[in-house]
């Protein structure tokens, strides 16, 4: 338990601190306005102020980015006390920090327990994009990312989520400067769900975490600016739409079942068909909606032009960008990245069905940054043979 030294203690200080929970003091980064709410008035701020506090809390954690009690200087010291006695404001630690040739930052950050995950800053004239993890490895073990040949270990909690942006805006120094002129250009504009895990397999705490990054009190990024990326968790997607309300995209890759069942084995509990029906159902499409169906180009294995002429068909009448994204090897990958003009004979027929159809410029290659690569070197989590196989919904080894 921590007490800020310069602070009166009082009486009623030392009571409430003496309500501190077993585990010890609760970290506030991570919970919803409502169980902030619940958490302050559990420590004795009185029901009628209640709101107001999580109002200047919340201000100070998420516009500013403070994280010391004794610097919420509208706050009284009895106040700021009890918060210290209470609670924490820790996000997770950035263990390393490498820097590519093209300006893309990996961080290397730590987590409680001491796993870890990568974050990766992508800047971009103008504007960058966060990439975000959402699991420490991932239950599924689609063939072609090095994530997934490494086991669950655990899922993110909502503060660990929300701490990677928080700990990106400490390092690319962009938390607000009180009385600075308000700075419209953002280092961190967009917020991409295509780190390490599979969101939609940790909804509640993706959920919250996107909230409080969407907050207009915090970092105020739009819904617009935040896109969660799924390999096709078919029960969630309606409740990303309700209850997150962000940008789509989802990892296609394949425009047969019996490839995408060999690329993203969860194709065998969803498979083509009942995917895209989920999708056209994706509420609030518009134009300016559009679905991002995520496509990795690999050599030989769906890349033809027959593919793209499929795809076209599939994906009729939802609004929809195709994203094509060269394959990123990683040491042991079991495939190769198409030949650039094959990608580009693809994204035109696609082009000329409709759809916007960008390649996807590999950034941060050279320091593994890059999609599909993210793996922490320490996790020595690996899967069997036996599980890949079981995933994969084919007979494994004896
Ligand atoms: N689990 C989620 C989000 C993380 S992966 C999902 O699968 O969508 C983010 C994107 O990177 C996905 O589209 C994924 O298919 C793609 N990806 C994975 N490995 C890759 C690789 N080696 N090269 C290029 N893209 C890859
Ligand atoms: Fe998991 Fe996504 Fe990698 Fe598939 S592509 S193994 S769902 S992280």
């Amino acid at each position: 338990m921590t007490t800020p030294t310069n602070a009166p203690i009082t009486q009623d200080v030392l009571t409430i601190a003496r309500k501190l929970p077993e585990g010890g003091p609760v970290n506030l980064v991570g919970l919803t306005r409502d169980a902030m709410r619940d958490a302050l008035i559990a420590a004795g701020t009185p029901e009628r102020q209640a709101k107001m506090r999580v109002g200047q809390v919340w201000q100070w954690i998420y516009h500013w980015g403070v994280r010391d009690f004794d610097a919420m200087t509208n706050l009284a010291k009895d106040y700021r006390a009890l918060l210290a006695a209470n609670f924490t404001v820790t996000i997770p630690e950035v263990v390393s920090k490498q820097e590519s040739a093209d300006g893309t930052r990996k961080y290397l950050v730590r987590i409680a327990g001491g796993h870890e995950v990568e974050t990766v800053y992508i800047p971009e004239e103008g504007r960058g994009t966060l990439c975000i993890s959402s699991q420490v490895g991932c239950t599924l073990t689609c063939s072609f990312c090095h994530t997934g040949t490494q086991k669950l270990v655990r899922n993110l909690t909502a503060g660990e989520i929300a701490g990677q942006v928080m700990l990106a805006r400490d390092d690319l120094e962009e938390w607000p400067v009180p009385g600075a002129p308000k700075d419209e250009t953002r280092l961190i504009s967009n917020v991409v769900l295509m780190g390490m895990g599979e969101p939609l397999y940790n909804f509640d705490a993706v959920r919250d975490a996107m909230k409080i990054v969407m907050d207009g009190e915090g970092m105020s990024l739009s819904r617009r600016r935040i896109t969660l990326s799924t390999s096709g968790v078919v029960p969630e997607i309606a409740r990303t739409a309700e209850e997150i309300g962000c940008m789509l995209a989802v990892s296609f890759h394949a425009t047969t079942d019996e490839v995408r069942d060999r690329l993203v084995p969860i194709n065998k509990r969803w498979n083509i068909a009942t995917l895209l029906d989920a999708l056209r159902a994706y509420p609030n499409l518009s134009n300016s909606e559009r679905i991002t169906f995520e496509y990795v180009m690999l050599k030989g294995v769906n890349d033809s032009d027959a593919d793209a002429r499929r795809l076209v068909h599939l994906i009729e009448g939802i609004p929809a960008k195709i994203n094509l994204i060269p394959f990123n090897e990683w040491p042991g990958s079991p495939y190769q990245r198409s030949d650039r003009d094959r990608i580009k004979a693809f994204a035109d027929i696609i082009f000329k069905a409709g759809y916007a159809s960008p390649i996807r410029k590999p950034r941060g290659e050279d320091i593994m940054a890059a999609c599909g690569q993210l793996k922490s070197a320490t996790e020595r989590a690996r899967k069997s043979r036996a599980e890949i196989a079981a995933e994969a919904g084919v007979q494994g080894p004896a």
